[in-house]
């Protein structure tokens, strides 16, 4: 489970380098461990699979396809349809390639912290809370820890998978002093 020290604050990206393992980001304030791994939190693009990436650029030349398909038809109510579909589809194209997921998941020797670089909050769960974390549906990933269920979107499930793997192959730290 060696890894490179955390580099960058995941709430604001600002250098960590030179500062110690357990500490407040000079920059936002935040509490941060280097030991830290963090998932989600980043631009959505990278964080794509190749295979996510392929399936993307596929199903998007298929929908504008279809939306230039239906604008060079003759009726008027076909290419207001077609205008629609192309409108969504570059929506959805621009916030592949340039959205990002505000939502990240650190997991670290004290337990997972689920944060939100907007909103610039963090909760902290400790490992002996932790039941479980699953892949769900509308890909969320869903951490089960207390008597709370709680959903995050951190990034494609490519994203999400690896983030469960990881938590559920940590070695866990002895929580007894
Ligand atoms: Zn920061």
């Amino acid at each position: 489970m060696s890894q490179p020290p955390l580099e960058r604050c995941p709430f604001c990206d600002y250098s960590l380098e030179g500062l110690p393992t357990e500490h407040r980001c000079p920059e936002c304030g935040r509490p941060f461990d280097r030991r830290w791994r963090v998932f989600g939190g980043r631009r959505y693009w990278p964080l794509m699979s190749g295979w996510e990436k392929l399936r993307f650029v596929f199903d998007m030349t298929i929908w504008l396809g279809l939306a230039l398909f239906f604008c060079v038809l003759p009726l008027f109510c076909f290419r207001f349809a077609g205008v629609a579909f192309g409108v969504v589809g570059a929506v959805y194209v621009m916030q592949i390639a340039f959205g990002r997921a505000n939502e990240f998941i650190a997991v670290g020797p004290q337990g997972i912290t689920v944060g939100n670089r907007r909103l610039k909050i963090a909760r902290r769960f400790p490992w002996s809370d932790l039941h479980r974390v699953e892949v769900c549906k509308l890909d969320q990933l869903a951490v089960h820890a207390g008597d709370r269920e709680i959903h995050c979107s951190i990034g494609p499930k490519s994203q999400i998978r690896r983030c469960v793997e990881y938590i559920n192959s940590y070695d866990q730290p002895c929580q007894h002093e």
